[in-house]
C-alpha cells in the first residue's frame, strides 16, 4: 500500500497527459470533419431536416392555400407555408390598400366552403337598383332568400364585402342545363343549397355558385355609363382577387351563365371584353 501510494502521482501526470492527448486528437478530428461538409455525421442532421422542407404536397401552387382572412377550418392547413405568408400578405395589402374596402360580413349569406383549390371564375353583375352598397347588403339580408354576392361596388367606388372569399355564396343562382359541365363546375357537394327556389328544368345548373366570386355592380341597366371611380374600384378589386388566390380567375357575367338574365347591361359589353383580354376596363 505505501509503495502504491508513492506511486500515484507520477500516475495521475500520465493520466492528466494521456487524457488531454485524446481530447486534443477528437478536437482536431471534429474540426477537419467540419470542413470537409455533409459526408461527417456532424453535417446528417442539417441533410434530413433539409428534406422535409421540400416533401410533395408543398410546391408552389399550393402557397396560396391558405389566404390571410378568416377562414373555416379546413384539411389544407396542413399545407400551409408559413415562410411564404408575409410575402403574398405584402402584395395583397398593398393592393388592398388602393381600394375603399368595408368588410360587413353576414354569416347568414354563407352556403359551404370555398378554398383556392375550387376558385375559377368572378361573375359581374348589376344591381339593377341605384341604391348604396351598404343599403343592397341590408335589403339583401332582409329579404331573407339568402342570396348575395361576395362584393358590392358603388357608383363612388366605394366597395363592400359581405361575404368571405373562402364561402360560397349564391349570387350566380340556377344556369342552363349543361352550363356545370360547360364551365366544369360539376361539383355542388359543398353547397348547402339553402333557400334555393327551382326555376324550371331549363336551368337545373347550381355549380357556379360553388366556384367563383361573384361582384356586383350599383347600376340600372339602360341607364348610361358606369362612372370611372366604380370601374376603377372594379380595376383594383379584379387585381386584388387575384392576387388573394395567386392566379387569375376567368371572368363573365351573369348572362353568361343563364341566358335570358339582365345583367350585366348593353352598355357594360365593352368593359366585359376588356377585362376578360386585359383585366381593366380599359383594355391597356
Ligand atoms: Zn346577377
Amino acid at each position: 500500500m505505501l509503495r502504491n501510494k508513492a506511486q500515484h502521482p507520477k500516475r495521475r501526470i500520465l493520466i492528466v497527459v494521456l487524457v488531454g492527448v485524446f481530447f486534443c486528437i477528437l478536437y482536431l478530428v471534429i474540426i477537419l470533419s467540419n470542413s470537409q461538409g455533409g459526408s461527417s455525421p456532424v453535417a446528417m442532421p442539417r441533410f434530413d431536416v433539409g428534406s422535409t422542407i421540400s416533401e410533395p404536397g408543398q410546391q408552389a401552387g399550393v402557397a396560396t392555400d391558405e389566404p390571410a382572412e378568416a377562414s373555416s377550418s379546413t384539411a389544407n392547413q396542413g399545407e400551409l407555408r408559413p415562410e411564404e405568408e408575409p410575402h403574398q400578405n405584402q402584395n395583397l395589402e398593398a393592393i388592398r390598400a388602393e381600394l375603399y374596402l368595408i368588410e360587413d360580413y353576414r354569416p347568414s349569406f354563407v352556403h359551404g366552403y370555398k378554398g383556392p383549390e375550387h376558385q375559377k371564375y368572378i361573375v359581374l353583375h348589376d344591381t339593377e337598383g341605384d341604391a348604396l352598397p351598404q343599403s343592397v347588403v341590408d335589403w339583401w339580408e332582409g329579404n331573407g332568400n339568402l342570396v348575395a354576392a361576395h362584393f358590392v361596388i358603388g357608383v363612388d367606388g366605394t366597395v363592400v364585402q359581405c361575404v368571405p372569399m373562402d364561402n360560397i355564396a349564391h349570387h350566380a343562382g340556377f344556369g342552363n342545363a349543361g352550363h356545370n359541365e360547360y364551365y366544369g363546375v360539376t361539383d355542388e357537394s359543398r353547397d348547402d343549397r339553402l333557400g334555393t327556389v327551382p326555376i324550371g328544368s331549363w336551368a337545373p345548373d347550381y355549380g357556379m355558385n360553388s366556384y367563383s366570386i361573384g361582384i356586383e355592380m350599383v347600376h340600372v341597366g339602360g341607364s348610361g355609363y358606369y362612372p370611372p371611380a366604380q370601374l376603377q374600384a372594379l380595376d383594383k378589386l379584379i387585381a386584388y382577387i387575384d392576387a388573394y388566390y395567386g392566379f387569375e380567375s376567368a371572368i363573365i357575367d351573369h348572362k353568361a351563365w343563364r341566358t335570358g338574365n339582365s345583367d350585366t347591361s348593353p352598355e357594360f359589353a365593352q368593359y366585359l371584353a376588356n377585362y376578360q383580354a386585359y383585366r381593366s376596363h380599359t383594355g391597356a
